[in-house]
């Protein structure tokens, strides 16, 4: 019989050739493709004993009935970047999927019923915005993005109709009946710490918080032949002072990780000293106090390099992103799973964002991240062992298993209150 991480690797295959374009991966929101891989993976679904259904957005889920009321979800996303890889949310969905055919195929039910979500869009490729799927799942939509266009001016009103949706009933959320034990999300690392730690999983502790900041530095400009060294106030040298200080402070915080991704200067002219100079910066950290707390103090030196330079600065925030802590509990039985894997426990931030982020709004969340190869991603050559995605299954199945002797104990303490006095 052929091994369920087999089984996983070529069901991401398969999907990796569901696009919209030959010779690439490429599966936007609504897509004739998501249509198509939602159909084949809703077939899966049904072989692993699993009713399917698809909520207000058109994200896919399969329920595996349990004895008891409540339920545990488990998932990542179907849709892709444009030429992406095959592991990047799909890994997840799989790996979900064959734990549920595992329980299957040895007859199990659990005293909660397990339901396997496939988001419908995570990365956000068609709109410009990310996590319509688990947004909406989660009852968080924004309905304002309705009106957002695609490049060929559909809105995403019109779009999420054609693909089955409900406008009216957007707001509601995709779950339907009962409490939930939380949401549990398998994902490739998209980093490379695994690899270099030599581990097949790590536990997510946080989805790291963000800061977007745009700052601006303004000198005199000036003739770069004729205004001797001596006195310029040159706005892009402030700001390359200010970037290697971003660099050092950002290295001097355990855990803080920090970009100037853009940078212009103004006027632009390689005979004329800059004027002006413009960057961005993107700061993010597990702990939003600790993230405010950097922020503050590049702030500050922002103003000191400046004052140092004769020149004046602007510093404007655009985006904070709170940090969304994973549940200890959960998290602690994933600990423990890896640890009856055979596997230490590495616990690690996520750097980039992830469904689960969405999710947290509805019920507790845990993820549990899966070492790809030089930690590519968003990229064709993504690349997972497939040792490490049997370990995964592993680390999952003794997860739920943990959770169901839990949820056992639980349910007999409270049945001894009930009989004694
Ligand atoms: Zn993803």
């Amino acid at each position: 019989m052929k091994d369920t991480a087999t089984t996983v690797i070529e069901r991401c295959d398969l999907l990796g050739n569901i696009s919209e374009e030959p010779g690439l991966l490429v599966r936007p929101y609504g897509s004739q493709a998501m249509n198509e891989a939602n159909d084949v993976v809703s077939g899966w679904m049904r072989g692993a004993g699993m009713t399917t259904r698809r909520d207000k957005i058109g994200n896919l889920i399969g329920c595996y009935e349990g004895t008891g009321d409540k339920t545990l979800i488990v998932g990542s996303h179907l849709d892709t970047v444009r030429d992406a890889g095959k592991y990047d949310g799909q890994l997840g969905v799989m790996v979900a999927l064959a734990c549920v055919q595992q329980l299957h195929n040895r007859g199990e039910r659990l005293p909660f019923s397990v339901e396997v979500v496939a988001f419908a869009d995570e990365e956000g490729l068609r709109f410009g915005t990310t996590f319509l799927g688990s947004s909406a799942y989660a009852g968080a939509f924004d309905k304002s993005r309705l009106s957002l266009k695609d490049k060929n001016g559909v809105p995403l009103s019109q779009a999420v109709r054609a693909f089955g949706g409900d406008l009216d009933a957007l707001e509601n959320g995709g779950h339907e009946n009962g409490d939930l034990l939380g949401y549990c999300e398998v994902h490739i690392e998209q980093g490379p710490v695994l690899e270099q730690k030599r581990l097949p999983v790590g536990v997510v502790t946080a989805i790291n918080g963000q800061s977007r900041v745009r700052i601006g530095f303004s000198g005199e400009a000036g003739h770069a032949g004729t205004v001797p060294m001596e006195g310029r106030r040159d706005a892009l040298c402030a700001a390359a002072e200010f970037v290697l200080e971003i660099e050092s402070s950002a290295k001097a915080q355990p855990e803080a990780v920090a970009t100037v991704g853009e940078i212009k200067a103004f006027p632009g002219a390689i005979n004329v000293i800059p004027g002006g100079a413009e960057h961005s910066l993107d700061l993010r950290h597990p702990e939003d106090a600790a993230r405010e707390r950097l922020r503050n103090h590049l702030e500050q030196r922002a103003g000191e390099i400046a004052a140092s330079r004769g020149c004046e600065h602007r510093w404007q925030v655009r985006q904070e992103t709170p940090a969304v802590p994973a549940d200890p509990e959960l998290s602690a039985l994933l600990g423990r799973a890896v640890e009856d894997s055979g596997f230490p426990v590495h616990r690690l931030p996520s750097g980039a964002g992830h469904d689960a982020a969405q999710m947290a709004a509805l019920t507790n969340v845990a993820m549990l991240f899966v070492r790809c190869k030089e930690g590519i991603s968003h990229n064709p050559a993504e690349s997972v062992k497939k040792e490490d995605v049997g370990v995964a299954i592993e680390v999952m199945d003794r997860f739920l298993a943990l959770l169901a002797q839990g949820e056992r104990s639980r349910h007999q303490s409270e049945a001894s209150q009930e009989v004694s006095p």
